[in-house]
């Protein structure tokens, strides 16, 4: 049947997802989610993704940067490693040796023409899952044929800015909802649409997430939702899975975090501070 489903997602969708620890585990079983992205004046978002990677509990993570960024990034994150580019200021190959569980790119990218060719190589051997964020979607939406080449159950994060650059414009809820859902379907992958009530859409299935305030209109958020799905496909949930789990505790911490925070004062890392706040208030 190709009719659409929607689901509300609250804690009770979520809870039966949750993966506890057990005495004898060790970092190894949580896997390593490496972030790709960074440019000149733009370290902050790696930063920011690759600590999320870790807070929402993945045993390792690196991030891969131009080198700029190297010094920074390792004196503000020292739980992290870094792998630098040749180059200086952007990225002009995604190449490592180390097999990382999952790879969240594009955050603080930028569109370098390199860059662009550097992210079309990449995709072309790389077989990790994929979460996909800001100027990595910018380059798919004027490269679109680089979506064939994007692993199956790879996850978009587009907000409606970006979302338009993939599908194009629409005219009302209904039509971009119909859009994103062919969209989903043609090239097998999850479209996470952020805003309020951020939308997972999954082929003809529509979840609705109810966590999360204005007071995440602010830089950097979505650096840490990148960061939040990544580090949970580390850990062993499925695609979908780390989509609408990321999403919901992603707004969730948020909504924490007011309290101390406040709408206008709330910061991306503080949504960070409260990934731990988040895990504690499902049980
Ligand atoms: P980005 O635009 O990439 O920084 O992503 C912004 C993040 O903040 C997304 O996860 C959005 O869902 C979230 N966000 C932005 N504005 C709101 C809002 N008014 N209510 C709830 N969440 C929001
Ligand atoms: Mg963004």
């Amino acid at each position: 049947t190709t009719e659409t489903e929607v689901e509300l997602i609250s804690k009770h969708e979520i809870l039966p997802l949750y993966k506890p620890r057990a005495k004898f585990d060790h970092k190894g079983i949580f896997g390593h989610g490496l972030i790709v992205g960074g440019s000149y004046g733009k370290i902050g978002a790696v930063h920011l993704a690759t600590k999320s990677v870790l807070s929402v509990g993945s045993g390792v993570a690196t991030a891969y940067i131009p080198k700029c960024g190297y010094t920074a990034l390792q004196a503000s994150l020292p739980e992290a490693m870094v792998i630098t580019d040749a180059n200086e200021e952007h990225l002009t190959a995604i190449d490592f040796k180390i097999k990382p569980t999952a790879i969240g790119v594009g955050v603080g990218l930028g569109t370098e023409v390199n860059t662009i060719k550097a992210f079309e190589a990449f995709l072309k051997i790389n077989k990790a899952p994929l979460v996909i964020d800001a100027d990595a979607l910018n380059i798919i939406s004027k490269k679109k044929t680089l979506l064939k080449l994007l692993p199956e159950h790879s996850i978009l994060t587009p907000h409606v800015k970006e979302l338009e650059g993939l599908i194009g414009k629409w005219s009302d809820d209904f039509e971009k909802l119909k859009k994103t859902k062919a969209f989903s379907s043609k090239y097998k992958i999850i479209i996470v649409i952020k805003g309020a009530n951020t939308i997972t859409v999954y082929g003809n299935k529509l979840y609705v997430n109810t966590t999360g305030n204005p007071g995440m209109a602010t830089a950097g958020s979505g650096d840490v939702l990148t960061g939040i799905i990544t580090g949970l496909i580390c850990q062993g949930y499925s695609e979908i899975e780390a989509s609408l789990f990321g999403v919901y505790l992603h707004g969730r911490s948020a909504d924490l975090a007011l309290e101390e925070y406040g709408y206008q004062s709330l910061l991306a890392s503080n949504i960070i501070d409260y990934i731990a706040e988040a895990y504690i208030d499902l049980f």
